[in-house]
């Protein structure tokens, strides 16, 4: 345990973080440009702002060493742009946010990346996939098709792990917005057996899944369904689904990251997120302690806002599973000791190297995935005004 350590990270040159934001920008060009030629000028500048948006916090991150705070404007404008984008989708395409029985047996349901744990037992079991869309595009509100959606969350799932949910979850920026808003946590002491939550409903889900042969979470369980698109409500059974989506939503991505500043959600309850967690060691990224740094202040686990890191796991140099790699940590730690990691690599042998790799790899896909999300959100607000 050291008692006196070098501090390293100081501020770059302006030329240095320019140089080293240099291929964001021109992986954001080659993103954005051809949205310039859009007929709809809303289309145009939405496009535009968002690929300037996106290279500004590169830059910044570059600039200041800091990931956290400035992954944070994106994942917030992503939660937040993802919903009104969608839900203008749907409006112009049936007038409501209900899908009605028909819509979803004629396939027509949009396909998001929630119900994908749920689809592999009946996959490998019965050969059928328990879910009401197309496989591939069908043009429409059913989008690309689920095989498009499972290629890109596997591309980027086998890069970044469970940096997917700070880096590409279309959901989770709500909360880490809200998570956002008070100076202090009201609530301070969390049971953490809480963290089991997400499994205990992984199980439930995919066992129910297999029973009833539907996605179980989409139909009862989903609070992003208050914000997307649910079952239209017809019936009582309706009703109380859609009853349990407005209550999951308020209670779980307003009130509580409102009240403990964490992602109640993503670390109580999402079964996708601990699904995820299961690619944390298939991705060559990690985040890690030095436990020749580390005093230890735990400074650090009070900054994770999905409680991966434990007295033990500071102990043993380590985050948990959960650890979904959005930087926290590494930003708070005053003594530079948590750091980003490449497997197979010496702990805090050149932890910048493994930053910049893990953002320029992450920081790619968010502009590729989340960059189209923002802009289509950000032109349906731009449309009411040019
Ligand atoms: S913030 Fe965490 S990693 Fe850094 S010194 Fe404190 S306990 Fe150790
Ligand atoms: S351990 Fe660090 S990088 Fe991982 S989720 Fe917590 S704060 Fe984020």
């Amino acid at each position: 345990m050291a008692t006196k350590v070098l501090l390293t990270r100081q501020p770059r040159t302006l030329g240095r973080s320019l140089l080293l934001t240099l291929p964001i920008l021109l992986w954001s060009a080659l993103m954005f440009t051809p949205a310039f030629g859009h007929a709809n000028r809303a289309q145009r500048m939405a496009s535009i702002l968002t690929g300037a948006f996106m290279v500004v916090l590169f830059f910044m991150m570059m600039r200041t060493w800091s990931t956290y705070r400035w992954r944070r404007w994106f994942f917030v404008a992503l939660g937040l742009l993802f919903p009104v984008g969608f839900i203008h989708q749907v409006m112009v395409m049936r007038g409501s946010m209900g899908i009605p029985l028909e819509e979803m047996i004629a396939g027509r349901t949009p396909f998001c990346f929630m119900p994908i744990p749920l689809l592999i037992l009946p996959a490998a079991l019965f050969k059928t996939v328990v879910f009401p869309g197309s496989i591939l595009p069908k043009g429409g509100m059913s989008g690309g098709g689920m095989a498009a959606m499972v290629t890109i969350w596997l591309g980027i799932t086998l890069v970044i792990g469970k940096g997917w949910c700070s880096y590409a979850c279309f959901f989770g920026g709500i909360e880490e917005g809200m998570a956002a808003v008070p100076a202090k946590a009201k609530v301070r002491k969390i049971d953490p057996r809480w963290r089991y939550g997400p499994w205990a409903v992984l199980l439930a889900m995919v066992l129910l899944s297999l029973a009833l042969f539907e996605p179980a979470y989409c139909m009862w369980l989903c609070p992003f369904k208050a914000v997307s698109e649910y079952v239209a409500a017809r019936n009582t059974v309706g009703r109380i689904q859609n009853g349990i989506f407005i209550l999951l939503f308020a209670g779980l991505v307003i009130v509580l990251p409102l009240l403990t500043k964490k992602r109640t959600q993503c670390s109580f309850f999402c079964p996708f997120g601990a699904f995820q967690s299961l690619f944390n060691k298939t991705s060559v990224f990690d985040v890690k302690i030095d436990r020749a740094r580390c005093t230890p202040c735990v400074l650090c686990q009070k900054s994770c806002p999905t409680l991966s890191l434990t007295d033990e796991s500071i102990a043993r140099g380590e985050t948990l599973m959960s650890c979904m790699k959005c930087g926290a940590c590494v930003d708070a730690c005053p003594k530079e000791a948590a750091v980003w990691h490449i497997r197979g690599t010496e702990v805090a042998v050149k932890p910048e190297r493994a930053r910049l790799m893990f953002l320029y790899a992450a920081w790619g896909m968010a502009i590729m995935f989340g960059g189209g999300i923002i802009a289509e959100g950000l032109a349906t607000i731009l449309h009411v005004f040019v």
